[in-house]
């Protein structure tokens, strides 16, 4: 009997090391990490420089309080990182993960306005999607079947729908398109009410299985939060540092964001580190009307030496780039070899961030009952198969849905990419 609690089953395989972009069990069985584990490994497993700057930031100094100390290597991460983030003069708050990153940008906003003399609380998420498991990030994520168990503790956030080109929320198409139909939505929420703000996340993650927006859709949501004084919050945490193919998502439409949040490949999984950005205009108000936020391990050394290791390895080795082409490759493939499957509805994406959608019907796109655990099958039979592919269970408008994502780490070879496709081709054969 183990003493953990939660995770794994009992009859999960027992992890023993990793390397590239392959993980081994204690039983000596390879699999392919065809999703970086949660979408976390961009530089790749086992990465030398990576762990040895882990292990001589702990051995120079471990921990340093960061109410008493300043730290040359905290300040140096935030230096490299401010041209890459899509953020105005950009002030950095190092966490441990991406719902602490959340729940810090979440807090930023709230004192924001208050510094500024308006009481606005509401925050504006979108159907369907997932922004963390702590209380705050659990409130603006869209997926009804997290939060209920508890409500009414939760469930303050307001929402709108988000971009699902596949299944498009608004069918009676606007006279402006798609995308002004998402503006309006939005515009409505905030004429009816003070906002404090907007929080999406560029291209919709592994919750919605890789949605990218339509082209004019977030210039058009940066032009309703700027009318009405509403922070535009990017949940970068899976689609930064290079997941998409550029350095974060909403570089891909030339959008700036008051305040990010950023996690996963941050750390690559050498540390457990996120980070929540804020524009000098918003520091600038926290900092007259006062923040009053903190966590024991917050602006940690290690993880600062972990995440500079982590970006010089994404810049030297052209990881960013190397992202976006065998992004495009890789849902090209799985386009040809199941994108004809009788139960494959959509495959879409942006660079390493690619989902594939199941349905029940083609035709009508109608879903399987989510009893059918079809993305669990397919997962688990992809496994059988040695590759690993990360499951979800609700569609981009917060209904209940299958599909599965891949989102390997960035330095994935040609030879398995073919891996992965064959993987998956053979895990969907097992379901017919
Ligand atoms: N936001 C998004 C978009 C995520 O994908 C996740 C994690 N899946 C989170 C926030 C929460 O991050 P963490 O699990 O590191 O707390």
């Amino acid at each position: 009997m183990s003493h953990v609690f939660g995770r794994g089953g009992a009859d999960a395989p027992v992890v023993a090391r990793a390397r590239g972009c392959r993980i081994w069990d204690t039983g000596g069985r390879s699999y392919l990490d065809a999703s970086g584990g949660a979408i976390v490994v961009g530089v790749g497993h086992g990465v030398a420089a990576v762990a040895d700057a882990v292990a001589a930031q702990a051995r120079q100094v471990a921990y340093a309080h960061g109410t008493v100390f300043r730290s040359a290597v905290v300040e140096e991460y935030a230096d490299a990182l401010a041209p890459l983030l899509p953020v105005d003069d950009p002030r950095v708050y190092p966490v441990s993960g991406g719902s602490e990153a959340v729940e810090t940008v979440l807090k930023m906003a709230r004192a924001y306005h208050l510094a500024r003399g308006e009481d606005r609380h509401v925050v504006v998420a979108r159907d369907g999607a997932y922004h963390g498991s702590t209380r705050g990030a659990l409130d603006i994520s869209g997926r009804a079947g997290l939060r209920a168990p508890y409500l009414p503790w939760l469930g303050q956030a307001q929402r709108v729908p988000g971009p699902y080109e596949y299944r498009c929320p608004f069918p009676d198409r606007h006279p402006g398109g798609c995308a002004a139909a998402h503006a309006d939505a939005l515009a409505a929420v905030c004429a009816r009410t003070p906002v404090a703000a907007f929080v999406a996340e560029p291209v919709a993650g592994a919750a919605l299985g890789a949605c990218v927006p339509p082209e004019e859709y977030w210039p058009r949501i940066a032009q309703v939060c700027r009318r009405y004084g509403v922070l535009l919050v990017a949940d970068e945490v899976m689609t930064g540092f290079g997941r998409t193919g550029a350095w974060f998502g909403l570089e891909h439409w030339g959008v700036r964001a008051d305040l990010l949040a950023a996690g996963k490949g941050a750390g690559s999984g050498y540390w457990p580190l996120g980070l929540a950005v804020a524009s000098g205009r918003v520091h600038a108000a926290l900092a007259e009307g006062g923040f009053t936020h903190g966590f024991t391990y917050s602006h940690h050394v290690v993880g600062a030496a972990a995440g500079l290791a982590v970006l010089r390895e994404l810049r030297d080795r052209d990881l960013v780039a190397a992202s976006a082409a065998r992004g495009a490759a890789l849902a090209a493939r799985l386009g040809e070899a199941v994108g004809g499957h009788r139960y494959v509805g959509d495959v879409r994406g942006r660079g390493l961030l690619v989902g594939v959608e199941f349905v029940a019907d083609r035709r009508t796109a109608a879903p399987f009952p989510r009893a059918a655990r079809v993305a669990e099958r397919v997962v688990a039979a992809a496994r059988g198969a040695g590759v690993l592919v990360y499951p979800g269970t609700g569609c981009a408008d917060g209904t209940d849905g299958d599909l599965i994502v891949l989102g390997p780490p960035l330095c994935v070879t040609d030879d398995e990419l073919t891996e992965i496709v064959a993987g998956v081709a053979a895990a969907l054969a097992t379901l017919d």
